[in-house]
């Protein structure tokens, strides 16, 4: 009673969607304001019907939550272990973590994972570069420098994720790419040409054709509700700290530009995301085609994976083998470089950098 009568103090802003309580906040997407209890409620319900009207889960399955100890996967944690039981989904829900075996970074941030396991009680996996790949990340860098880190990284990464994925059994990988992460994502992939990255780098789901799917319930979450509100109010447990490999100043400029945007206008950001929806790619141009790595048996479009061409560039002292379209050990293959046909530009945002 007594925090009623606190919250109708005179001039205090009402809540606007239950009248009753004092507004705590502004929220970044509608400019509404609203009460904390309130902003739980919408926020939750919102991913809740993204899952429903795009079918992300199915009874049953098992899905794997990539897990950075970052506030956007802290928060995914979080919101579908809820979910999950209000809504009795009936999924079986695991954490997956990737550690690049970045000294001072990914350590720190799986301490945040492992109290996420005991916090949420769901059941962790890590999975690290050095037992995939006989490298771990400090050990590159100290090959290859600060200029391709992040090329290597992107790339170990999502077979990581996969392979992870696979020994979890799991049905599906939900990761915690928000709305602002996807519309920087249409902005990079415009700037680079990259069409047929454009098309796809909007799905909510992703992979279909490749092992393992994977999901995005953030897909119309804005950034600032998911950190500044949600896991800021919540009290939640997570690491925000940057990457110390973190130079991807191109991605970085087109991410101040999309605040930019936000600020003069918040549904910039969904604009953005709709745009690259709508866009449709003329028959004429050429997709990559699915194969299998010669080598690891990993989806590829060319005769050895990503992954292996860079793996084996590192193990002969030649770490620039397979950077950009000095494509050596696949030379016989086609010319450009499109190693599977999923979403790649999106994936290397799974650091906690760029947050994942
Ligand atoms: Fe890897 Fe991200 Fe660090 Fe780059 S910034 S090295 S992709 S963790």
């Amino acid at each position: 009673m007594e925090a009623d009568t606190k919250s109708k103090k005179p001039g205090a802003r009402l809540c606007c969607a239950c009248n009753q309580r004092r507004a705590a906040l502004k929220r970044p997407k509608t400019l509404e304001q609203i009460c904390r209890e309130c902003f739980y409620a919408v926020f939750e319900e919102e991913i809740h019907q993204v899952i429903l009207e795009n079918k992300l889960f199915k009874h049953g399955e098992r899905i794997a939550i990539g897990a950075s100890g970052g506030k956007d996967s802290t928060v995914l944690a979080y919101v579908l272990s809820e979910l999950n039981r209000r809504h009795n989904y009936g999924l079986d829900l695991f954490l997956l973590s990737v550690d690049e075996g970045i000294t001072g970074y990914r350590d720190d941030s799986l301490e945040t994972v492992k109290r996420n396991e005991l916090q949420y009680g769901l059941p962790l996996k890590i999975v690290s570069y050095k037992d995939l790949y006989g490298w771990t990340m400090d050990e590159i860098v100290k090959m290859i420098g600060l200029k391709n880190n992040c090329t290597f990284c992107g790339v170990f990464r999502r077979q990581a994720l996969d392979r992870g994925a696979a020994l979890l059994k799991v049905d599906k990988v939900a990761t915690g790419h928000n709305a602002d992460d996807i519309a920087e994502t249409v902005l990079l992939n415009i700037l680079r040409g990259d069409i047929a990255r454009l098309s796809r780098c909007t799905s909510i789901i992703t992979g279909e054709d490749g092992p393992i799917p994977r999901c995005k319930p953030f897909k119309y979450t804005y950034e600032k509700e998911i950190f500044s509100t949600y896991a800021y109010f919540k009290k939640l447990d997570y690491f925000s700290t940057e990457c110390i490999y973190s130079p991807n100043a191109y991605r970085g400029f087109a991410r101040e530009f999309i605040k930019d945007l936000e600020r003069i206008r918040p549904r910039a950001i969904l604009d953005i995301i709709k745009s690259g929806e709508d866009f449709r790619i003329a028959t004429s141009t050429k997709m990559p085609e699915q194969g299998t790595c010669e080598r690891c048996g990993y989806i590829s479009s060319q005769k050895w994976c990503k992954a292996c061409v860079l793996l084996e560039g590192l193990n002969r002292g030649l770490p620039k083998l397979g950077i950009g379209r000095n494509q050596g050990l696949n030379s016989d293959a086609k010319k450009d470089v499109k190693e599977d046909g999923r979403t790649k530009s999106i994936e290397s945002k799974q650091c906690g950098s760029l947050e994942f």
